[in-house]
Protein backbone atom coordinates (compact mmCIF):
# COMPACT_ATOMS: atom_id res chain seq x y z
CA UNK A 1 0.00 0.00 0.00
CA UNK A 2 1.14 3.12 -1.02
CA UNK A 3 1.30 5.93 1.37
CA UNK A 4 -1.49 8.57 0.58
CA UNK A 5 0.07 11.05 2.87
CA UNK A 6 2.30 14.14 1.83
CA UNK A 7 4.33 16.56 3.16
CA UNK A 8 2.41 19.75 3.77
CA UNK A 9 -0.97 17.66 4.71
CA UNK A 10 -2.97 18.83 7.58
CA UNK A 11 -3.37 15.46 9.57
CA UNK A 12 -5.33 14.81 12.61
CA UNK A 13 -4.00 11.85 15.09
CA UNK A 14 -6.66 9.49 15.48
CA UNK A 15 -4.47 7.26 17.99
CA UNK A 16 -1.59 6.68 19.86
CA UNK A 17 -1.19 8.25 23.48
CA UNK A 18 -4.14 9.49 24.64
CA UNK A 19 -3.46 13.21 25.56
CA UNK A 20 -2.54 13.86 21.74
CA UNK A 21 -5.13 11.91 20.13
CA UNK A 22 -7.65 14.40 18.55
CA UNK A 23 -4.65 16.75 17.56
CA UNK A 24 -3.96 18.38 14.05
CA UNK A 25 -0.35 19.58 12.82
CA UNK A 26 1.10 19.82 9.07
CA UNK A 27 3.05 16.94 7.92
CA UNK A 28 6.96 18.01 7.62
CA UNK A 29 8.43 15.05 6.36
CA UNK A 30 6.96 11.76 4.96
CA UNK A 31 9.09 8.32 5.27
CA UNK A 32 7.69 5.72 2.53
CA UNK A 33 9.56 2.95 3.20
CA UNK A 34 8.54 2.88 7.22
CA UNK A 35 5.23 3.96 6.81
CA UNK A 36 5.70 6.50 9.23
CA UNK A 37 5.11 10.09 9.19
CA UNK A 38 6.72 13.79 11.09
CA UNK A 39 4.08 15.62 12.14
CA UNK A 40 4.81 19.27 13.15
CA UNK A 41 3.48 19.89 16.97
CA UNK A 42 2.75 16.02 17.42
CA UNK A 43 4.96 13.16 19.48
CA UNK A 44 7.33 15.82 20.38
CA UNK A 45 10.36 14.22 22.14
CA UNK A 46 13.22 15.27 24.27
CA UNK A 47 16.46 14.42 23.62
CA UNK A 48 19.47 15.08 26.23
CA UNK A 49 22.61 16.01 24.28
CA UNK A 50 25.57 15.34 25.67
CA UNK A 51 28.54 17.76 26.23
CA UNK A 52 30.41 18.93 23.57
CA UNK A 53 34.22 20.34 23.33
CA UNK A 54 33.79 23.64 21.74
CA UNK A 55 37.41 25.52 21.30
CA UNK A 56 38.37 24.20 24.42
CA UNK A 57 35.24 24.93 26.53
CA UNK A 58 32.72 22.59 27.54
CA UNK A 59 29.66 23.28 26.10
CA UNK A 60 26.53 21.79 26.66
CA UNK A 61 23.56 21.88 24.19
CA UNK A 62 20.95 20.85 26.93
CA UNK A 63 17.39 18.98 25.68
CA UNK A 64 16.46 19.27 22.38
CA UNK A 65 13.06 19.08 20.96
CA UNK A 66 11.96 17.35 18.04
CA UNK A 67 8.77 15.64 16.92
CA UNK A 68 9.42 11.73 16.68
CA UNK A 69 7.89 9.75 13.58
CA UNK A 70 4.00 8.42 13.83
CA UNK A 71 3.04 5.53 11.92
CA UNK A 72 0.61 6.37 9.24
CA UNK A 73 -2.26 4.47 10.19
CA UNK A 74 -2.33 6.56 13.22
CA UNK A 75 -3.06 9.59 11.28
CA UNK A 76 -6.07 10.39 8.86
CA UNK A 77 -5.52 13.42 6.34
CA UNK A 78 -7.67 16.26 7.18
CA UNK A 79 -10.40 16.95 3.74
CA UNK A 80 -9.77 21.16 3.46
CA UNK A 81 -13.50 21.32 2.23
CA UNK A 82 -15.33 19.35 5.22
CA UNK A 83 -11.95 19.95 7.73
CA UNK A 84 -13.38 16.53 9.20
CA UNK A 85 -10.40 13.47 8.88
CA UNK A 86 -11.03 11.08 6.33
CA UNK A 87 -10.08 8.14 3.93
CA UNK A 88 -8.38 9.18 1.36
CA UNK A 89 -9.88 7.85 -2.05
CA UNK A 90 -7.83 7.92 -5.18
CA UNK A 91 -9.12 9.32 -8.80
CA UNK A 92 -7.80 9.28 -12.76
CA UNK A 93 -8.55 11.66 -15.11
CA UNK A 94 -6.62 12.40 -17.88
CA UNK A 95 -3.79 10.02 -16.89
CA UNK A 96 -3.61 12.21 -13.54
CA UNK A 97 -4.15 11.00 -10.48
CA UNK A 98 -5.53 13.46 -7.32
CA UNK A 99 -6.75 12.32 -4.55
CA UNK A 100 -10.16 12.99 -2.77
CA UNK A 101 -12.08 12.67 0.29
CA UNK A 102 -13.92 9.64 0.90
CA UNK A 103 -16.51 11.71 2.69
CA UNK A 104 -17.27 15.02 0.84
CA UNK A 105 -15.56 13.80 -2.23
CA UNK A 106 -13.93 17.12 -2.19
CA UNK A 107 -10.43 17.09 -4.97
CA UNK A 108 -7.53 17.64 -1.71
CA UNK A 109 -5.07 17.71 -4.74
CA UNK A 110 -4.94 21.17 -7.13
ZN1 LIG B 1 -14.16 16.40 2.62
Amino acid sequence: MKVKIHKGDLVELISGRLEEKGKRGEVIKVLPEEKRVVVQGLNVRTKHQRQVQSQGRTVNPGKVRFEASIPVSNVMLVCPKCNKPTRVGLRREDGKVTRICKQCEAQIDE
